[in-house]
């Protein structure tokens, strides 16, 4: 075993290196860290992937993560070895990421208008504990078990708590979960106490539940999972690594994501530069990122909306002053992020340097709509027999609306992910009950 792998300040007049034998995740300067390594990946394992698709009872080929486990090798094990991977990686024995790939949905893509061959919805809810967050726990916990710790813990909005709880309990873990009280979906807190999770409910919303879990995990021993952690990234990176070996490894047009606390599109960011710098694409894909008007941070930040300041990457030299002015300006006004999308209820995404990184790199845009619109685009997911949660209906919803600004052409290629699975039934049958709703279809009483 030799692992080529380093952590690297991402704040490029710093690149300070760190090792990854430990648990830091921010340099000393401020920024966060990518994990980086020293080999560039041979270009003929795209044929290794793909016949790794007939998995022939090994769940490390089964796994829609460790399928790419040479692009993410920060282990530095011998990939062919059967005895090492299991060893070492992570896996719900090989669910994770297995059921997600892009899929045509005519119906959204109608809805949309786009035109129905060249759009695409990847279902992500389809892991085993029900969102995408499964891809980056997978490699967050394998970390986790080299460093190995007893505990790991982390703030959540539900899904990183019910996905971390998952493995914790499969790996024999310790896993402490910080939820803002009462602002998380049933079926997730459920999870989380079904996988044996101890519970810490924070009076407060996730910004303060994520402040007090860091704190926390230092004082009392820990190992934070949050989307802070590197290696979280590393795994969410094989959601992008699926959906180009879908499309045959030509880029589509756009790639569309819900924005909660970032670390989703930082991870595509990643993702996308390395795949160019190994001449692995040669096109980049523009990143479409859309927040819930109730939790706009990212959208009013990067256009402009707040001082009349644009907020951008800018080779690293980010305002920086200008994002602590907003956080200030919504802790005075006792601004707190409000929606019925709970999984993107955040104010102050921690990835936000990441994620303005990703939107350079791939001119990408930010949008935000309403919460109407995203549980319209939640119920036409449904039509086309695919459930998912209303966060993941901001993508059909910010489609739409770059398609009626005609920022989307009808033409062009998109495929949008579905973050998660439906855990608050309560959304959707509220919504049918409601004949007014654009896709409503309410119960009605027998005819005899
Ligand atoms: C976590 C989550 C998001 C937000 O992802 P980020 O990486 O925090 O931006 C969106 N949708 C669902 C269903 C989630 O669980
Ligand atoms: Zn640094």
């Amino acid at each position: 075993m030799r692992s080529g792998a380093k952590k690297k300040c991402i704040n490029p007049s710093c690149g300070i290196e760190y090792s990854i034998d430990n648990d830091i995740y921010r340099c000393s300067c401020g920024f966060l860290l990518d994990v980086v390594y020293d080999e560039i990946p041979n270009k003929n394992l795209i044929e290794t992937f793909y016949q790794r698709r007939n998995y022939m009872g090994n769940i490390f080929n089964e796994s829609g993560v460790w399928r790419y486990r040479e692009l993410l090798n920060f282990v530095g094990i011998d990939t062919e070895d059967i005895h090492e991977c299991s060893k070492f990686l992570v896996s719900l024995d090989g669910s994770e990421g297995r059921s997600s790939r892009p899929y045509q949905m005519s119906k959204v893509a109608n809805y949309v208008d786009i035109q129905s061959e060249n759009f695409y919805l990847q279902p992500e809810g389809y892991n085993p504990s029900g969102s995408f967050k499964d891809n980056g726990m997978a490699a967050a916990v394998t970390h986790a078990k080299l460093l190995s710790v007893k505990k790991i813990v982390c703030a959540s909005t539900g899904n990183t708590s019910a996905s971390a709880a998952m493995y914790a309990s499969n790996e024999d873990l310790e896993c402490d979960v910080y939820i803002p009280r009462g602002e998380i979906a049933p079926g997730k807190l459920g999870q989380a106490f079904q996988f044996g999770a101890q519970v810490i409910e924070v009076d407060g919303n996730f910004d303060d539940a994520l402040s007090l879990s860091l704190i926390n995990a230092t004082k009392e021993g820990g190992y934070t999972v949050n989307s802070l952690n590197p290696f979280r990234i590393e795994g969410q990176k094989t959601i992008v690594f699926r959906i180009m070996e879908h499309l045959n490894w030509n880029p589509p047009d756009w790639i569309v994501y819900p924005g909660g606390a970032l670390g989703n599109i930082s991870s595509c960011g990643k993702a996308l530069m390395e795949l160019y710098k190994w001449g692995w694409i040669k096109r980049i894909p523009r990143v479409l990122v859309v927040n819930a008007n109730g939790a706009d941070t990212f959208y009013r930040l990067v256009n402009g909306l707040f001082d009349n300041s644009k907020l951008s990457w800018n080779g690293g030299k980010i305002d920086t002053q200008l994002i602590e002015r907003f956080y200030r300006y919504q802790d005075i006004n006792k601004i707190s992020p409000k929606t019925l999308a709970t999984a993107i209820q955040i104010g102050k995404p921690a990835n936000i340097a990441k994620a303005l990184r990703t939107i350079d790199f791939t001119n990408g845009i930010v949008e935000s709509v309403d919460d109407i619109d995203m549980l319209d685009g939640m119920a036409v997911v449904g039509l086309n027999g695919f459930d998912c949660e209303m966060a993941s209906g901001s993508v059909p919803a910010g489609i739409k609306k770059l398609r009626k600004k005609e920022i989307i052409k009808k033409d062009e290629v998109v495929v949008g992910v579905l973050t998660g699975r439906q855990k608050d039934p309560s959304l959707a049958i509220n919504y049918h009950l409601n004949k007014s709703n654009m896709f409503a279809k309410p119960p009605r009483d027998h005819l005899t």
